[in-house]
């Protein structure tokens, strides 16, 4: 039996955390082989980037990879030590060592493929694996360079590994006891769900439920890998995030509420209203895999209008510096941004065949006396664009009227 599991950053925070996660892991590994993947010590990730922050305000892509990977390279390389001194051999590897392939895009790069030839070698030699996550390699012999995955990105190291390793299980540990309905630091009511759907996690994670990522549940609907989310420091079940079946589709046709207070505004003032200018906006931002979501354009006066348009926080300078030389070609008057914006968002399968959600949960933010600023769906989602100060009322209205609490 292969068996895959990962440990996210506040379960390896200290080396005394450390030692407890090496002896679950050498408990599992007496009926299995294991690949564990492993994500930076603590607040490590964040550390790096405010101290490459300190020194320019957009790092160099390449370089910054380089640096948030040692990240994992440290806390992979700590796990295996504290594995050997449990008596459990082990091996740590990068992830370039156990083989994952990336595209060359900086902060983000997808995974292209991965080639578990080292992996299984290691495996079949008795030794648990203990890999970096969150990180790749592009593929060019001597001018490879690492890559990092995005953010929360070791959950996608993990699925990936047990899709290439046809691994039995894929595990993934955390510091809460699932998945719940809401963010249970948000909403202490919210309730852990057993199961959830692919589709539904996808859209919970695309829209801020970091408990996964969202790379790593495409991945799974993909190889049809099911992964366990479950909680590093106790032996509660956990939530078995799989395909849609029928016994999901009784219960409540809403399964949660995510939310997303990392957002930016950007707002384009006095653009010409005539074919081809969201082209021209938008085009250059995707070539720079600047990721763009809610978009409103308002109704044009004397042929000119304004275009908003959200990204991450983290990505704001990068947006604006990509559109300074468009603002100047298109005839913009000004780009004005607001870094305090949230996203909030109903997510369930049931919502499709549902009609009067979306008037449900406008009310329910009226109710609270929440302005919505802009408004995205899916077939599955319906996202309200809010004031970050309104992100926590407006989460736990939601999940109220939804009638999302424990019994
Ligand atoms: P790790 O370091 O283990 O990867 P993360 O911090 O990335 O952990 O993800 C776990 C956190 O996700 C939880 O502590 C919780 O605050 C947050 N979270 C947000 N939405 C949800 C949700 N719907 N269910 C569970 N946790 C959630
Ligand atoms: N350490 C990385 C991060 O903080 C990746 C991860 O934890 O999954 O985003
Ligand atoms: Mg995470």
């Amino acid at each position: 039996m292969i068996v895959v599991q990962k440990y996210g950053g506040s379960s390896v925070s200290t080396t005394e955390k450390i030692r407890n996660v090496a002896k679950r892991i050498a408990e599992s590994a007496r009926n299995a082989q294991m690949a564990v993947v492993v994500s930076a010590m603590g607040d490590t990730t964040d550390e790096l980037i405010a101290m490459a922050r300190e020194l320019t305000v957009l790092p160099d892509g390449r370089e910054l990879d380089k640096l948030l990977a040692t990240g994992e390279q440290a806390s992979s390389a700590i796990l295996a030590l504290a594995l050997h001194a449990q008596g459990v051999n082990a091996v740590s590897l990068t992830g370039g060592q156990a083989g994952i392939i990336t595209e060359k895009v900086p902060s983000k790069a997808r995974i292209l493929k991965v080639d578990p030839k080292r992996l299984k070698e290691e495996l079949n030699s008795g030794k648990v694996a203990v890999v970096a996550g969150f990180q790749g390699i592009t593929d060019n012999a001597s001018w490879a360079d690492i890559t990092t995955l995005g953010r929360g990105g070791s959950d996608t190291t993990a699925v990936a590994l047990a899709a290439a390793l046809k691994a039995d299980r894929c595990e993934i540990y955390t510091d809460v006891d699932g998945v719940f309905t809401t963010d249970p630091r948000v909403e202490p009511a919210a309730q852990k769900l057993d199961t959830i759907s692919y589709e539904e996690m996808l859209e919970m994670a695309g829209q801020g439920a970091r408990v996964m990522h969202s790379r790593a549940v495409e991945l799974g609907e993909l190889y049809e890998v099911e992964i366990l989310v479950a909680n590093s420091a106790n032996n509660t079940q956990g939530t078995l995030i799989k395909k849609e079946d029928q016994s999901m589709e009784v219960r409540n046709p809403v399964r949660g509420i995510a939310h997303d207070d990392d957002v930016a505004r950007l707002t384009v003032l006095s653009v010409p209203d005539k074919p081809g200018i969201a082209y021209q906006l938008f085009n250059p931002l995707a070539d720079s895999n600047v990721n763009v979501d809610v978009i409103v354009q308002n109704v044009s006066q004397d042929g000119l209008t304004d275009v908003s348009f959200t990204v991450s926080n983290a990505e704001l300078e990068k947006a604006k510096s990509v559109l300074a030389p468009v603002m100047k070609e298109i005839g913009a008057k000004e780009l004005v941004t607001d870094e305090n914006m949230a996203k909030v968002s109903i997510i369930g399968s049931g919502i499709r065949s549902h009609p009067g959600y979306a008037s449900q949960m406008f009310g329910a933010l009226s109710s609270e006396g929440i302005n919505i600023i802009g408004i995205t769906t899916s077939e599955i989602r319906i996202t309200c664009l809010i004031n970050k100060e309104n992100v926590k009322p407006a989460v736990r209205a939601l999940h109220k009227a939804f009638k999302l609490e424990k019994a």
